[in-house]
């Protein structure tokens, strides 16, 4: 499940069972003042992975960052695209994704799932992985230029040579489930942007001046504290 806190962020109660890690999926209402040091990407829609270490800043072009180290922020950036989180439980590795429906046609889910095995001796069937908000299929028709390039995760339907209702959740799950990560080790959340003006930025919605909202993910260091506070007892 994924709750709102009362930090301005959303929680995965299957990611909050790891007391090592810290994460949150932003709101219109997020504050990102306790959420450093922090890496992050130019974002380009690629399949392109970044191992980022320790290290903070922009460090390049690329749509998933990962690390093993404790200490440091990953985030990416949405207002529409899916904010993916991967854990994996054995190594401690963290990766985050930013997935909109370029980056998933290109793959990039997969891709971070390969690059956490290559890297870290991951095992795709113990991972961990959550996904925030982002527009839903309620909010997001495509033209059949676009719905034919999902056929590989969409053999199962027919009008992907029409106008279709693109839903970018299923399709990453179950490119997650091509990748060897079970679906019951994902917490999807199929919060809507485009439709909760209050609560998410969206760029379909709102167009060149919508916001973008940040997740992110840490292994928490041995200070121990985390910045991103529990989900609030009533959500
Ligand atoms: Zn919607």
């Amino acid at each position: 499940m994924i709750a709102r806190n009362g930090g301005g962020y959303y929680r995965s109660t299957l990611l909050d069972s790891l007391s090592w890690l810290d994460h949150g999926f932003g709101t219109r209402q997020q504050s990102l003042a306790a959420v450093r040091p922090l890496a992050q990407l130019k974002q380009i829609h690629s399949p392109s992975t970044i191992e980022a270490g320790s290290h903070p800043g922009v460090l390049g072009e690329a749509d998933g960052l990962l690390t093993g180290e404790a200490g440091l922020f990953l985030g990416v950036k949405t207002a529409d695209c899916l904010p993916l989180l991967l854990v994996d439980p054995d190594a401690r590795a963290i990766a985050a994704v930013h997935a909109g429906w370029r980056g998933t046609v290109a793959g990039i889910a997969r891709r971070a799932v390969e690059h956490l095995e290559r890297r870290f001796g991951s095992k795709p069937s113990r991972l961990l992985a959550a996904i925030g908000p982002g527009i839903g299929p309620c909010c997001f028709e495509v033209g059949p230029e676009v719905a034919a390039q999902f056929r590989d995760l969409f053999p199962d339907c027919a009008g992907l040579d029409r106008r279709t209702q693109l839903d970018l959740v299923e399709a990453n799950l179950r490119m997650l489930e091509q990748a060897g990560v079970p679906r019951a080790q994902v917490d999807a959340g199929r919060l809507c942007t485009c439709c909760q003006p209050g609560e998410f930025h969206s760029y379909r919605r709102d167009g060149q001046r919508a916001g973008r909202m940040f997740s992110v993910i840490a292994i928490r260091d041995t200070k121990g504290a985390g910045a991103i506070p529990a989900p609030s007892p009533k959500a």
